[in-house]
């Protein structure tokens, strides 16, 4: 037998969340168009989007992080624009799909950094917001008020930091100001260069790449986190990885949208900081996020244990050592050393593992969920692979799909 403690590892920060599109994974695998796109799914995407209300949020949240625990993520960055009721007027309590989010971290478990989005155009150009993004929106005056009030909410489970949608989404002149506005320790995430057209509408409009614009007008530095950074040249990855930044790699969902690879080795040689992140929760696993990050590389390079280094030969160990390093800045939570993970000790993918090949042994071994427990700042949330709610769970999150499959 062996001895439980040589099994834990610890726990994983998932960077990126969007919790709504834990309800629609599976339901857009079907060919709506002959050139099917990012952008024809993101047509189904605002449709379920706009079912959401504050009741379904609570339900299709508390399933996915009870997932997520279960899978070994102990942390959860969510990137939250749905805040508006249907038709784009508040509701009465402005914050009440954020507080819905938070609840559900609460009653989980998993330590939650809650961004709140600013969602203002619907293109480079300042195009006003379609109807079905009307829900998004915010004036800049009205997201900072609702930031106040979340910040009220934070304890030592609950960060609050902020996200631009992208710089399609948000004015260079609001980003300055609630930037000047936002306090020091608060992380700012945006999407940026995931779809090869945002690239190009991006040189067109304003002559110069996303990154390379983000990059020479604003102070990039620890806090933020560039999620997906897909399409970079030579110099915009040498200066994020310069600035300090993370970047957001969220590989399942980046394979299920057809976006394109990052370019991970690249960017470690430059010294390059990266997390992950399951964003549309085709998946809910770090080990296929990580696995699939490195096997992207394998297929396109003809290689092998790309993301290896001299330093660190253990693909696996150096992954783990990638995603826990950029954790702290990217969520904003500094101690997270009660977040461990024990995984299976019955388990024949890990019949012999020691401490040498854990991470690689539990990456690289097959597909039978090997989390045993999960803790949270040392408390127990899912014991023999099990979240400790997961029935309770599971029955309000099938009530909440029967009604929005319904509506
Ligand atoms: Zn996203």
């Amino acid at each position: 037998m062996s001895n439980p403690a040589d099994l834990s590892l610890p726990g994983i920060a998932n960077l990126h969340s969007h919790a709504f599109q834990r309800a629609m994974a599976g339901l857009a695998e079907h060919r709506t168009h002959p050139q099917d796109s990012f952008w024809t799914w993101r047509e189904l995407m605002y449709r379920f989007a706009a079912r959401m209300d504050p009741d379904t949020t609570y339900a299709v949240a508390s399933q996915l992080y009870a997932e997520m625990l279960e899978a070994g993520y102990t942390t959860v960055c969510e990137f939250h624009y749905v805040h508006h009721q249907p038709d784009g007027r508040p509701y009465d309590d402005p914050a009440a799909m954020s507080r819905a989010l938070a609840a559900a971290a609460r009653d989980t478990g998993i330590r939650l950094t809650l961004l709140p989005v600013l969602y203002m155009t619907g293109g480079f150009e300042g195009e006003p917001l379609s109807p079905r993004q009307q829900r998004f929106g915010h004036d800049v005056d009205g997201f900072l008020r609702l930031l106040e009030l979340l910040r009220r909410l934070q304890d030592d489970m609950l960060r609050v930091g902020c996200a631009f949608h992208s710089l399609r989404a948000v004015p260079e002149e609001a980003m300055r100001r609630v930037l000047e506005a936002l306090p020091q320790d608060a992380p700012v995430h945006l999407h940026i260069a995931e779809q090869v057209p945002e690239v190009e509408a991006s040189l067109a409009v304003r002559g110069e790449r996303p990154v390379q614009w983000l990059l020479r007008r604003f102070a990039v530095d620890r806090r933020w986190t560039l999620v997906h950074a897909t399409h970079l040249d030579a110099d915009e990855v040498r200066g994020i990885a310069a600035s300090g930044a993370t970047v957001a790699i969220c590989p399942t969902t980046e394979a299920n949208l057809g976006d394109g690879l990052f370019p991970l080795r690249d960017y470690l040689d430059a010294g390059g900081r990266w997390g992950i992140g399951s964003d549309s929760h085709v998946s809910v696993s770090p080990v296929e996020e990580l696995r699939w990050l490195e096997y992207g590389q394998r297929l396109a390079s003809l290689r092998r244990n790309v993301a290896a280094s001299g330093a660190e030969p253990r693909v696996g160990r150096a992954l783990l050592a990638g995603v826990a390093a950029s954790a702290p800045d990217a969520s904003g939570f500094a101690d997270t050393a009660g977040d461990r993970l024990l995984l299976d000790g019955r388990a024949p993918q890990l019949a012999g593992a020691g401490a040498g090949d854990l991470a690689e042994r539990w990456l690289f071994a097959g597909n039978r969920p090997l989390v045993r427990e999960t803790r949270v700042g040392g408390r127990l949330r899912v014991a023999d692979g099990r979240h400790v709610d997961a029935e309770a769970i599971a029955a309000r999150y099938g009530v909440a799909m029967a009604k929005l499959l319904r509506d």
